[in-house]
């Protein structure tokens, strides 16, 4: 067994504590659509009144999951906005969609938090050498999750850091883990994944070559159906438990 030099994380409900999200998502979604909506309108664009535009664009990116759950390659929330808009009928060629995605205004989810040792075990690892990488099942480009990353303190602490939007794979595809990996310079046996889903981040991290930790929080339930982590934990802190075990495996 090779010394462990690097460990990663999923994001949410990994990292980040969704128990106390009150909202659902859809509301959230409407409210920074709607953004975009006003703000091509005012630019002169002709669109489908909201509730249409609303409702085509809720049904694209289920058909978008729907596919890219069949062969975990990512969805893409930039190539789907850009695809969308353009079914809309707007031209390609007055397209800012950079402007577009800033005018989103992707936020933090009301109630969201880190759990309370997310920061301090960060540190901790930080502290003992340990390189820190992140991989997030979020179709958003990274520079959209950075903004929640940013506000929760978690940003600095990461040295790799990728979205399967970005990627163009999700978790459980062994490509993302492998690219973060190659991002951190470290090879699989050196690294471990920790994260909530074992049919996502489990059974990719066992697959490509990482050992597993699945992050097991109160407010959470999830069916192994099978997969195997090589350890279970139910707070961060507990990892650094495991890492100390590892460490003496090696010496
Ligand atoms: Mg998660």
């Amino acid at each position: 067994m090779a010394r462990i030099s690097a460990v990663l994380f999923d994001l949410d409900d990994t990292l980040i504590d969704w128990s106390g999200v009150q909202v659902n998502m859809a509301e959230i979604e409407t409210r920074h659509l709607q953004n975009v909506h006003r703000f091509l309108t005012s630019q002169g664009h002709l669109l489908p009144p909201f509730a249409d535009f609303w409702g085509k664009f809720r049904e694209t990116l289920i058909y978008a999951w729907a596919e890219a759950k069949k062969d975990w390659s990512g969805v893409s929330f930039v190539k789907e906005m850009q695809t969308f808009l353009l079914d809309c009928g707007l031209d390609e060629a007055q397209l800012d969609l950079d402007t577009v995605l800033h005018v989103y205004d992707w936020q933090t989810v009301p109630g969201v938090e880190p759990f309370s040792d997310t920061l301090p075990v960060l540190e901790k690892l930080k502290t003992a050498g340990y390189k820190i990488g992140l991989i997030t099942n979020a179709m958003q480009p990274m520079w959209m999750r950075d903004i929640e990353l940013r506000a929760y303190g978690i940003l600095d602490y990461l040295d790799a850091r990728l979205t399967s939007g970005d990627v163009g794979f999700m978790k459980p595809h062994p490509f993302i883990y492998w690219r973060a990996l190659e991002l951190l310079d470290v090879q699989p046996e050196e690294a471990i994944f920790v994260g909530d889903r074992p049919a996502n981040d489990i059974a990719g991290a066992n697959e490509a070559g990482l050992t597993s930790v699945l992050m097991s929080p109160p407010h959470l339930n999830r069916e192994l159906n099978g997969v195997r982590p090589n350890f279970t934990i139910t707070t961060l802190t507990e990892l650094l438990t495991i890492l100390t075990q590892l460490e003496g495996n090696y010496g």
